[in-house]
């Protein structure tokens, strides 16, 4: 019989890769997977994940996921941590998720003051879909749904979610990170790490946006597609932490 996988077909598929070429999500699962191990979370980590190409990742990571409905994973996210109080738990939602369809959800969930840790990845389009205009489409942005650019009085002005929650008393760690070069990937692993010991440190709401590249939808190479989150992205999401509440 003819052997199709080397490792068992279990292993196989935990060891998959399912992104296009440089794309931010793989390298952003990698991060929350190394700080889930160092802060010995595995077995008491509840991920919720949202609609889009991360939505594979269970696949990979070695603890408990939950599929969300579309925009749904902060209610999810909100009742997994009341029941559970002693889990780390957090959202994984791309912008099209959380900024577009599952606005409310968030917003409210911050509110609230919910004790999870809400994970954006923002690549300023809906990428799974084909790369269409996202809420999250920078002014002069060219998507096969604004072919001629992102302009603010036909398609408004881009969303900056994580601006938004950070102003709500419900929230006390918000952060923006990138992952197109190495010295952002660390900030961002330092700020996921943050975001998630200040969950379990509790009470209060944190999120970490994190900047991910999709040379695919955004009809790039891998290296120009870095390169345009440093010179255009950052302009309209600039990097930093937008509140810090936990001392
Ligand atoms: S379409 Fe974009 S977000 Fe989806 S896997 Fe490809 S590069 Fe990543």
């Amino acid at each position: 019989m003819e052997q199709i996988f080397e490792q068992s077909p279990s292993a196989a598929l935990k060891h998959r890769y399912d992104y296009c070429a440089g794309c931010g999500h793989g390298v952003t699962i990698r991060l929350l997977a190394e700080v889930i191990d160092e802060l010995a979370l595995r077995e008491r980590t509840v991920g919720v994940l949202g609609v889009g190409c991360y939505s594979t990742s269970p696949v990979t990571f070695d603890f408990d996921c939950q599929l969300a409905l579309h925009g749904r994973a902060p209610a999810m996210a909100t009742a997994v941590k009341r029941l559970l109080p002693d889990r780390l738990v957090f959202t994984f939602q791309g912008d099209g998720d959380m900024a577009a369809i599952g606005t409310t959800e968030i917003i409210h969930a911050a509110t609230r003051g919910e004790n999870f840790t809400a994970l954006l990845l923002n690549n300023a389009n809906f990428g799974e879909t084909g790369g269409h205009l996202a809420p999250t489409t920078v002014l002069g942005q060219r998507t096969p749904s604004s072919p001629q650019g992102r302009d603010a009085l036909e398609h408004g002005y881009p969303t900056r979610l994580t601006e938004m929650l950070a102003l709500l008393d419900g929230a006390n760690y918000v952060a923006r990170v990138a992952v197109n070069k190495p010295a952002n990937v660390l900030r961002a692993k330092a700020a996921i790490k943050k975001a998630f010991k200040a969950q379990m440190a509790g009470p209060g709401f944190s999120m970490v946006e994190v900047l991910s590249a999709c040379p695919s939808g955004w009809r790039l190479t891998p290296v120009e597609a870095h390169s345009w989150i440093e010179e255009v992205q950052t302009k309209t999401y600039p990097l930093g932490v937008l509140k810090d509440a936990t001392s």
